[in-house]
């Protein structure tokens, strides 16, 4: 590996695992059940730090953005500082949220590394994919609507069938929010040890907790042969994000003098978003799929691959 190859990968990697445990710091509520020589980190009680986070809310980590749109507009509430927000970071660093601070991003950039073997998925294919994250957000969007609509209008059957869905559709089903909220609950809660004893009460937990553990389950297992499938196909916080990111002003350019062209695609290869980076435009990718994480710049062996800002 060149040493700008490993000063952006390592540099990426310190980022994102900053930002994993910034995220996901009520995970440390597992450490009482830790034993060996770890057991000294028992004594750490979190709940006397400083930190941004409702131990006790179902949702148990740093509420990212996206949820707290989807519960203020539940709550009737319009999330302009929120959205604002979200489009302005979009506008100045495109998608970099997804390269560099998403924890489940990062927990598909090692499936990724793996060793499966690839599946190569035809850009047609993968292009029709990717606007299913649109239809995920569009969905959630429905739903939350109707949530507040019913709670405006006082219609109980709907709000009471929607249930805690209805305020937030998608983090209820993310695999993010299985992973890091709902698994290390049911751990800390003693679910799976009171389960142990009778394992069939495991089939009795509800078809709302069944289809969590199936979509995870579906996501890391796409991840492990596909790059990143759940950010480029499903993921609507990505899709918020990309419909803002094609002209963001911090992106990635090509040297075309530098370049060894249609001979070599490295950069292409590293991609884990799958973008043609030699039928961008040389002078900025246009692509609001690209995540700004900057594998191509690192991978390509002739120092073609620029950032570009504006
Ligand atoms: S890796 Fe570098 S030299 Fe190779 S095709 Fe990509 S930009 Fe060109
Ligand atoms: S084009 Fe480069 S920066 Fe953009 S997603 Fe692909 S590898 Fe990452």
């Amino acid at each position: 590996m060149r040493k700008g190859e490993i000063a952006i990968k390592a540099s990426r990697y310190i980022v994102q695992i900053f930002f994993f445990v910034l995220f996901n710091i009520y995970l440390f509520e597992l450490i009482p059940h830790i034993g060996g020589y770890l057991s000294i980190l028992k004594q750490i009680d979190l709940r006397n730090f400083p930190l941004p986070i409702d131990f006790d809310s179902q949702y148990a980590n740093v509420a990212n953005a996206f949820t707290v749109m989807q519960l203020m507009i539940a709550t009737l509430w319009f999330p302009a500082l929120t959205i604002g927000l979200t489009i302005l970071i979009s506008i100045i660093f495109g998608r970099a949220a997804c390269g560099w601070l998403c924890p489940f991003g990062f927990v598909q950039d090692l499936l990724r590394a793996l060793p499966a073997k690839k599946v190569k998925v035809s850009q047609p294919v993968n292009r029709a994919l990717a606007e299913i994250k649109y239809y995920v957000l569009l969905f959630t969007i429905v739903i939350v609507s109707l949530f507040a609509l019913a709670e405006i209008y006082d219609i109980k059957d709907l709000s009471k069938a929607l249930g805690d869905f209805g305020k937030a559709p998608y983090t209820t089903l993310s695999p993010s929010s299985t992973l890091f909220g709902l698994i290390p609950v049911m751990i800390v809660e003693r679910k799976f040890i009171e389960l142990g004893d009778h394992i069939w009460e495991l089939f009795t937990l509800n078809r709302l907790f069944w289809l969590r553990i199936s979509i995870l389950v579906f996501a890391i297992i796409i991840s492990i042969y596909i790059p990143r499938a759940w950010c480029r196909w499903f993921c609507p916080i990505g899709a918020f994000q990309a419909i803002f990111s094609k002209y963001s002003l911090l992106g990635i350019g090509r040297k075309p003098a530098r370049c060894l062209g249609e001979k070599c695609r490295l950069c292409e290869k590293a991609c884990p978003m799958a973008i043609r980076i030699l039928e961008e435009p040389w002078q900025k990718i246009r692509n609001r799929e690209c995540i700004n994480c900057l594998l191509c710049k690192a991978t390509c062996p002739e120092g073609a691959i620029k950032i570009v800002f504006p």
